[in-house]
């Protein structure tokens, strides 16, 4: 699958449901969001015909995201559908991690290669004030049961803030020194309007390497494969890896190798476009095959060179990540 900016698709993201047992104050606001109305969710096998259609086309790694994954009833037997796909693609899972302890065995079993785990700090005080909720030492758990069922390398996503938890940034580049887990430190991106805190409160890629740094030279590690945008590091010696991932400055569109479905069923060729593809007439009319195809190659067809936040004329879309899957 190539787009027309030369780029090679092979990445697709499934949102399964935009409900979320967490508030975080980039996300979401206090009160939820109303959601989605049964019915206009797309079932699990309305989401397996999407992702086989995909498989078929060359896509090689499935991300089930949302809202939180892991509120919907029956990931796992979801899971273990996607991974028997011909074609075998990887199959991994981005998680607030308050439910992963107890799910991790039965993903695993499932297929389920390895989880991304969405945590801003290692506070508890301070997780409850991000998250408006309680849930630290159940997503800490989360992580270790991850370990420990093979869900690895394990990746743990942080969201650096300017004055909420950017002094929490060394901490986090710390667990790398005697943990073989990959910190991925991701640019706070102004999606939606009207949350919590104001654009200024991102802290850019380059500043976040500067404060790595000051824990020890870091050493740019090769990238294998599709690392997808990820600018990889590590501290000499150090079992982990650290990743910066620039999602709003400069470098990131280049690299963008991915589309994604709503748990609504849209196609959505760039994140950061409110530009949509409705998947849901296709799939309810119970048409395969060819037609979803077409579908999936309009939105390659449609995806943007570069996303145009800082633009003058750029306004944060309608959907927030929840309801996007990030
Ligand atoms: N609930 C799951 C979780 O938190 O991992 C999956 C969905 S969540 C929308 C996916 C990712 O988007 C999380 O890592 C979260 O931190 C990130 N995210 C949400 N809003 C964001 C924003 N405004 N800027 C940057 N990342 C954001
Ligand atoms: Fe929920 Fe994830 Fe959004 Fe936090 S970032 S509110 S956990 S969907």
């Amino acid at each position: 699958l190539q787009d027309r900016h030369g780029r090679t698709i092979d990445y697709l993201r499934l949102s399964v449901t935009d409900r979320c047992n967490l508030r975080c104050r980039y996300c979401m606001p206090e009160e939820g969001v109303p959601s989605i109305a049964h019915g206009q969710v797309l079932s699990y096998e309305e989401l397996l015909r999407v992702a086989a259609a995909a498989v078929r086309l060359g896509v090689r790694k499935l991300r089930v995201t949302g809202g939180e994954p892991l509120v919907r009833r029956g990931l796992a037997g979801f899971v273990r559908q996607l991974s028997a796909l011909p074609g075998q693609p990887e199959i991994v899972l981005t998680t607030n991690g308050l439910l992963l302890a107890e799910h991790a065995a039965e993903l695993r079993a499932a297929g389920l290669s390895r989880v991304n785990v969405s945590l801003d700090t290692l506070r508890a005080e301070r997780f409850e004030a991000i998250t408006r909720r309680p849930g630290l030492e159940r997503v800490l758990a989360g992580l270790e049961a991850a370990e420990r069922n093979g869900l690895v390398p394990v990746k743990l996503n942080m969201v650096p803030l300017r004055r909420v938890n950017e002094d929490e940034i060394v901490d986090f580049a710390r667990l790398t020194l005697n943990r073989s887990w990959e910190v991925r430190f991701i640019e706070y991106m102004p999606v939606s309007g009207g949350l919590d805190y104001p654009p200024e409160s991102r802290l850019s890629a380059d500043a976040i390497v500067a404060e790595l740094a000051r824990l020890g030279p870091l050493e740019p590690v090769p990238r294998t494969g599709a690392a997808g945008p990820a600018r990889l590091f590590r501290y000499g010696g150090a079992p982990g890896r650290l990743g910066v991932i620039p999602a709003v400055s400069s470098h990131f569109c280049g690299e963008c190798n991915r589309l994604r479905v709503t748990a609504d069923g849209r196609l959505r060729p760039c994140l950061f476009s409110d530009e949509e593809i409705d998947l849901k007439p296709v799939l309810r009319a119970g048409r395969d095959g060819r037609p979803l195809e077409e579908l999936l190659l309009a939105a390659v067809g449609a995806k943007p060179e570069a996303h145009r936040i800082g633009a003058d004329d750029f306004r944060p879309g309608g959907r927030r990540m929840q309801g996007i899957g990030g």
